[in-house]
């Protein structure tokens, strides 16, 4: 067992921080008013080779590790920017695309994603569903040499953004297919965004799907086995948002640091005060346990295992501890902490989505309890 991190490791780490700091950070303010992400967003990250970071080159990657997409977004995270989501989400549907794809999806959907030019999307969500794949409605009926898509998915992130995405619709076998779908097909039409409570930018808006017509070559992995892709897909997801909250977590306590060691409480700072000293304690065991866990089951995708059940036990354990570790840091902060001039307001309010996205904490629960009811081990 080596816990150490390769030198090619702590060199993404260390340019995952300068792109953080020099790129993220400036724009962040802009994109808080605005809240919209700039196009040229993905040129950034396409200098820095952080997209389809997992993809050999020859599709446009640099056939990189998932420990180290989740070491970046951990740097990129203490921004508490949807900016570092986007790069996850790149990463995620572009490794999907490549994983299932034959060889001519893999060349005609991979490079435009790798080298900045389109944005990605996974639609799944529908206004009855987001946790149950049997309740979805969206149809794929066949039609000659395409299928032809129709239905209202809800919550798409950048659904609205030119480029490609991966959507489950029901076939005519009332089976989940996946189909990569170009976003600017005849019948796709979107909603205005959602405002959210935080992460803003996001650009989660509604698809309208009106007889969109794809072809039939665009179907990922098999016909009616998209539950599967859409399995692997979201066990990888959780991972990646683990590391972002491992990085939320992180800036938590940093904040916390730097503002106690300035507060004067009765005539001294507040890091002299034992209570205080105990919350940071608790915050930075917390962090570490968090951190330690996400980077084993990175580990374990990276060696081939099937992570479905290691990383619904991550995310069980690592939502509810960061959101812990948040609402101490707002605590430290006092007042302050409730303003808007300080961080801590807004990772505390983007710490609070990954609890209800991309599996809730309950659907968590229910696969990992089912998995070890189903265990002959014991
Ligand atoms: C910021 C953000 C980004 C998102 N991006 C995307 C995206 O890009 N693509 C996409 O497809 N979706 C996206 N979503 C949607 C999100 O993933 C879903 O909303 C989420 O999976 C939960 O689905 P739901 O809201 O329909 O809840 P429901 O499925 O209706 O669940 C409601 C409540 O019931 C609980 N529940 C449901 N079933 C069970 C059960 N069997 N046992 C116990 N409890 C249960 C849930 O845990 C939850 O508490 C995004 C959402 C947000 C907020």
């Amino acid at each position: 067992m080596d816990f150490t991190l390769s030198g090619e490791s702590k060199m993404m780490v260390k340019a995952a921080r300068d792109l953080a700091k020099q790129e993220i950070e400036q724009i962040e303010a802009k994109i808080e008013e605005e809240d919209a992400i700039p196009d040229d967003i993905w040129q950034k990250f396409a200098k820095a080779r952080m997209l389809g970071m997992m993809i050999p080159k020859e599709y446009g990657g640099i056939g990189s590790s998932a420990l180290n997409v989740i070491l970046i977004l951990e740097e990129l995270a203490k921004t508490g920017s949807a900016v570092a989501f986007l790069m996850a989400l790149n990463n995620s549907v572009v490794e999907t695309i490549y994983h299932w794809g034959s060889e001519d999806l893999r060349k005609r959907f991979i490079p435009p994603l790798c080298d900045g030019s389109l944005w990605p999307a996974m639609a799944f969500t529908e206004p009855g569903t987001g946790s149950d794949p049997t309740a979805i409605t969206t149809s794929a009926k066949p039609d000659g040499d395409h299928y032809v898509l129709n239905g209202t998915k809800r919550f798409i992130s950048y659904g609205h953004k030119k480029g490609y995405g991966v959507f489950y619709a029901k076939d005519e076998t009332e089976k989940v297919t996946a189909f990569v779908v170009d976003k600017s097909s005849e019948g796709y039409t979107w909603s205005k965004p959602w405002s959210l409570m935080g992460l803003a930018g996001q650009g989660l808006v509604d698809i309208f799907l009106k007889d969109v017509k794809v072809p039939k070559e665009n179907i990922l992995g098999e016909k009616g086995k998209g539950f599967h892709i859409l399995l692997r897909w979201i066990a990888g997801e959780r991972v990646q948002q683990m590391a972002f909250m491992v990085g939320m977590g992180q800036e938590c306590l940093n904040e916390s640091l730097r503002f106690a060691k300035e507060r004067i409480v009765r005539g001294r700072p507040m890091t002299d005060m034992q209570g205080f000293q105990w919350m940071l304690a608790e915050m930075h065991a917390s962090i570490e346990a968090s951190r330690w866990w996400t980077y084993r089951v990175a580990s374990k995708q990276d060696e081939g295992d099937d992570i479905a059940v290691d990383s619904a036990a991550l995310k069980l354990f690592v939502v509810p501890t960061i959101q812990e570790v948040a609402r101490k840091a707002l605590q430290i902060h006092g007042s302050y902490g409730y303003c808007k001039d300080y961080k801590i307001e807004k990772l505390y309010r983007t710490i609070a989505s990954p609890g209800v996205t991309a599996g809730s904490t309950e659907i968590q629960k229910t696969l990992v309890g089912s998995a070890l009811a189903r265990s002959k081990e014991i």
